[in-house]
């Protein structure tokens, strides 16, 4: 057994991989090992790999035609992955105003690599490319919330200055992601290509995105992106079906219907299926399970609740941000024709539908800046948990042959690729992701959360 010989060895030869959890963690994991030619099998107790929203009334809408499977006419018991709810905001500039400045520069490594990433699932046959864009993203602000808006500013500049961020901004962001040319075209000034929330006349919004009216204050965020994320995690598994690495054919075999109930580190997962227990040994195995790794990592659920518009003609080509005292409201253009408008964050793991009240404020919101909105059909109000540890911070954990990665709380899109290549380093197996190289997009730097506890058996 050679392995992968661009990017880290395999620990002890393992050729046949175990994964607890399909969500957005467990399908990236299985699509990159099986196209590093290893054999996978992966467990979920959920139906099948399609969504199950948690309004099914239109159930195929969002979803690519390349998608003939489920897509939410079944009726599950269990809950869908957070991964299919999450609109797909690749955001790190934002996200500094909620996480450590390391953390949310790792989303910078992110951008790189899910650009790769849905690429190499467009050209694998019988799968197709997710929809990813990376034009920057808008911050909109009332005027009377422009206090409330500046403290913010203020949070993203003193994280700004970071040396993790000032780093990530000079390697992954300089030098694959920002377009020097868009720096002038946009009317930017060199501070934005800091990495930096750009202050732009109402005069220059306008100019790049006419349909937005209304707010009195505007930021742009140069080279934030976004993806289709139910889409994405569709494509994963198409494109596992047909995979070939450097080690030979590689393999996924989905168990659906299978929940996992013990992660051991001697590489057995305990499983619990329909014809009841059993336990299947692996070379080592991995735990994406989200929420459900619960009692073994302490995670805890934070409701989001997301509205879904039908708006032909809106013309919004960029997420949009809007800063407000009491809530943040963000509306996300995807292909189709549709706004996804979000997301609360309320701590409660309930799961019931979306109350008055978020849909009332998050349309309302919409609204204020996207007139178009007004016209628009509502056509799925969704919820979801986020999955949460105690400090709201991601946890790799390698101790024997088991790796655990959790905790990606409401930034698991903007952080998996970056995060799975340090967890895949820390357990040994290959870390070269859809052609990108551990070290090609810089530095990794400092990763606390990060807890290689064992060297493995
Ligand atoms: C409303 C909302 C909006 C969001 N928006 C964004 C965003 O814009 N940008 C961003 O970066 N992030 C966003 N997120 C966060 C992101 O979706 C999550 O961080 C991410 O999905 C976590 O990935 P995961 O693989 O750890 O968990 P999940 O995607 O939840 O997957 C966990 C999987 O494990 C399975 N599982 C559970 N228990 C077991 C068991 N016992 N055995 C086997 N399998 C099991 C589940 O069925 C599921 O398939 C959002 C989340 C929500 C809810």
């Amino acid at each position: 057994m050679t392995g992968d010989r661009q990017g880290g060895s395999l620990r002890g030869g393992a050729r046949h991989i175990g994964i607890a959890g399909a969500g957005l963690l467990g399908r990236l994991c299985a699509w990159h090992l099986a196209s590093q030619g290893l054999s996978v099998d992966v467990f979920d107790p959920a139906p099948d790999a399609g969504p199950c929203f948690a309004d099914r009334a239109q159930p195929r809408v969002g979803l690519s035609p390349a998608w003939t499977g489920g897509g939410g006419a079944a009726d599950p018991v269990w809950p869908q992955a957070a991964g299919f709810t999450a609109a797909g905001m690749l955001s790190p500039i934002a996200e500094l105003d909620n996480a450590e400045p390391a953390l949310a520069a790792l989303g910078w490594r992110s951008i790189v690599l899910w650009r790769a990433i849905t690429q190499a699932l467009g050209r694998t046959p019988g799968s197709f490319a997710p929809f990813y864009a990376q034009r920057g993203s808008w911050m909109l602000a009332h005027r009377p919330d422009l206090g409330s808006a500046q403290r913010v500013l203020a949070r993203l500049a003193a994280a700004g200055r970071s040396a993790a961020w000032q780093e990530a901004v000079s390697l992954a962001y300089r030098r694959f992601l920002i377009d020097d040319d868009a720096i002038p075209a946009l009317g930017l000034t060199e501070a934005s290509a800091q990495g930096m929330p750009q202050a732009l006349s109402l005069a220059q919004l306008q100019a790049q995105e006419p349909s937005l009216a209304g707010a009195a204050h505007a930021w742009f965020l140069p080279a934030e992106g976004q993806l289709d994320t139910a889409n994405t995690l569709l494509a994963l598994v198409l494109a596992a079906r047909t995979l070939s690495g450097p080690s030979g054919p590689g393999r996924v075999n989905w168990h659906w219907g299978e929940r996992v109930t013990q992660v051991g580190e001697d590489a057995r997962l305990h499983l619990h299926g329909p014809g009841g227990e059993r336990v299947a040994t692996f070379d080592q195995v991995i735990d994406t399970r989200g929420l459900g790794a619960r009692p073994d990592l302490p995670m805890r659920g934070v409701r989001g609740e997301l509205v879904w518009l039908h708006a032909p003609g809106h013309g919004l080509t960029r997420p949009v941000r809007l800063l407000h005292p009491r809530h943040r409201v963000y509306i996300v253009p995807r292909p189709g024709d549709l706004l996804l408008v979000g997301a609360s964050e309320i701590e409660s793991e309930d799961r019931s539908p979306v109350s008055l009240r978020s849909a009332v404020e998050l349309m309302a919101a919409a609204h204020s800046v996207l007139p178009a909105a007004a016209e628009a059909r509502v056509v799925r109000l969704d919820v979801n948990l986020r999955p949460a540890l105690p400090d709201n911070g991601p946890r790799i954990e390698v101790a024997g042959r088991r790796l655990r990665i959790n905790g990606l709380f409401r930034h698991g899109w903007l952080l998996a690729p970056a995060l799975l290549q340090q967890a895949l380093q820390a357990a040994d197996l290959p870390t070269t992701l859809a052609g990108v190289a551990l070290d090609e997009v810089g530095g990794l730097g400092e990763a606390p959360w990060l807890h290689a506890a064992q060297a493995c058996a």
